[in-house]
């Protein structure tokens, strides 16, 4: 792309040298900044590590007054400002962990003009009389930080960021950048709905990474499988993800009797515990950390080689999250996760258990695409970004499933019969009823539907319920539906989807073989 280098554009670039000492922007900084010092609302959509803090903080720096900045993660907001700083870029926080006198000084600091960036928590933003101070001093842009956290859909929902919307009624013409790691359709729209913002301008970065070997094994003798694969990246650093603090505890206790550096993180420790944990690995002091979700999030270290899942994650958005701090440096990392189908339950009674009855719907829902990633046959790579709505047009290679393929068969047929029964149902069923429907059921929901009228009505029913629903997750694997979850999990076709309704692409899917596992979950029919 021909750069024009536009004079606010050049005082960018001179910033990035001078405050970071980055000679280039990544692929869309540029964009994304010169956007946003055109005074408009951005959306930036880009994986962890992807850089995007530059995005807001460049803007802050080479504008006239403050930017504001909105992050939930309070732990994490004393190392950004202190980063800043030693940078040379004047900045402050104010959240519940900040004293009176120390929130007066840091005010008087905003009042004064000098400060570029000001990182507030949503519940300090929203407080009483805040809003009001904000309206006394000189605010360059509002930069919403982890803006996932406004969707209900995502996997990070925070009630008090659907209030953020006052930014737009309070300050109608200070631009308003969003950033998150999370491109799901629903959490875009949220976003932009929801902060009101004016048409603007979304940016997609690729979510691949194709530096990431992807691999899935079997639950059995996980402690096992660990240490064999520590022993072939000896003096690699890692990181494992557990579910419980007690597991993180034990298994970092068998590490260490293996004589590795290991030790463990998780939410039950003091905070004092937790920074020197951290530190240590942060410092190579420590090979591996083995911890719970609670830790990583902004965690900036580009060495990690690897990432364990020792347990199946409730999503692929905090899957992917996490993998995604392995290899940020750019060369070749490794994502090994353990999966079991007793995960599988246990993890459908923790993310149903005490939420409302549509959260646990949606919880479950996507657990359950989790699992159909887990048990896939198809390039996992491929499956990930299709989740995130992005086709790679061609498999990885760099994935357990591209090393080793399984047998598959000419699924075309079976996939045009669920795309067909899909499209003249005007795609309204979800899973579940499709199936019923393709399988000529005559149940409460095909008559209610008037399905039973419908074409392809039955032009299934040689294929059992489990087939159908292995076959369907393959197929949402595959790009060819998608989950339109605001409307009650209807299926919907994708553009790809069509081309094989029109015989334009042929589809290919693995046998499905009926195992004990597999039918322990199965609705019995
Ligand atoms: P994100 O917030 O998207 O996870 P960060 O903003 O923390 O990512 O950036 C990730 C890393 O990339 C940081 O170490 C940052 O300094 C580095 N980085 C960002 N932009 C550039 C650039 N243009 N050139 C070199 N390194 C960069
Ligand atoms: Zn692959």
């Amino acid at each position: 792309m021909p750069e024009l280098a536009t004079p606010a554009l050049t005082a960018a670039r001179q910033a990035l040298k001078r405050y970071y000492g980055y000679d280039n922007f990544r692929p869309m900084q540029a964009d994304i900044i010169e956007n946003i010092l055109g005074g408009k609302d951005t959306v930036v959509l880009m994986p962890t590590g992807g850089g995007k803090s530059i995005c807001f903080q460049i803007p802050a720096v080479v504008s006239a007054g403050t930017c504001v900045v909105v992050s939930p993660l309070i732990a994490l907001m004393k190392d950004q400002v202190e980063a800043l700083k030693a940078n040379g870029i004047p900045a402050a926080y104010i959240n519940s962990s900040v004293g009176q006198n120390e929130a007066n000084d840091v005010a008087r600091a905003a009042l004064s003009g000098h400060l570029k960036l000001l990182y507030v928590s949503p519940e300090k933003l929203l407080s009483d009389g805040f809003l009001v101070f904000l309206n006394r001093i000189n605010i360059s842009l509002f930069a919403i930080d982890e803006a996932h956290c406004i969707s209900s859909w995502g996997h990070d929902f925070r009630p008090e960021y659907t209030q953020l919307g006052a930014l737009r009624t309070h300050f109608p013409s200070t631009p308003i950048i969003a950033l998150t790691a999370t491109a799901d359709r629903l959490t875009k729209r949220d976003i932009i709905t929801q902060l009101s913002l004016q048409q603007p301008k979304v940016f997609l970065s690729s979510f691949d990474r194709p530096n990431i070997n992807l691999i899935v094994r079997p639950g059995q003798n996980r402690v096992d499988g660990v240490i064999d694969f520590m022993a072939r990246h000896p003096n690699e650093a890692g990181i494992i993800y557990c579910l419980s603090r007690k597991q993180c505890e034990t298994l970092a206790g068998k590490l260490q009797q293996k004589g590795l550096k290991a030790s463990y993180y998780h939410a039950g420790m003091t905070p004092n515990q937790r920074a020197s944990v951290q530190e240590k690995f942060l410092q190579d002091d420590l090979q591996v950390i083995v911890a719970t979700i609670a830790f990583g999030m902004g965690i900036d270290k580009s060495n990690v080689r690897w990432v364990i899942h020792y347990n199946l994650p409730k999503n692929i958005e905090g899957y992917y999250q996490e993998i995604g701090r392995a290899g940020r440096d750019g060369t070749p990392a490794t994502a090994l996760l353990f999966y079991s189908f007793a995960d599988v339950m246990q993890m459908r009674e923790m993310v149903t258990k005490d939420v409302p009855a549509r959260q646990a719907q949606l919880n479950t829902a996507k657990l359950e695409r989790m699992q159909q990633f887990a048990e896939a046959a198809s390039c996992r790579r491929r499956i990930l970004l299709h989740y995130f709505s992005e086709d790679l047009g061609r498999d990885c290679g760099n994935c357990d499933i591209c090393r080793n393929p399984p047998t598959t068969f000419d699924g075309t047929l079976i996939a045009q019969k669920a795309l067909s029964a899909a499209f003249r149902s005007r795609e309204k069923p979800a899973i579940n009823l499709l199936i019923d429907i393709l399988r000529g059921m005559r149940n409460q929901a095909v008559l209610s539907g008037g399905y039973d009228q419908i074409k392809t009505y039955g032009a299934g029913s040689d294929l059992p319920y489990l087939d159908w629903y292995s076959y369907l997750h393959q197929m949402l694997n595959d790009g060819l539906f998608y989950i339109a979850y605001e409307e009650g999990y209807a299926l919907k076709i994708t553009e790809r989807g069509q081309q094989v309704l029109k015989g334009q692409l042929p589809v290919s899917l693995k046998k499905f073989q009926p195992t004990e596992k597999a039918e322990k979950g199965s609705r019995a029919k």
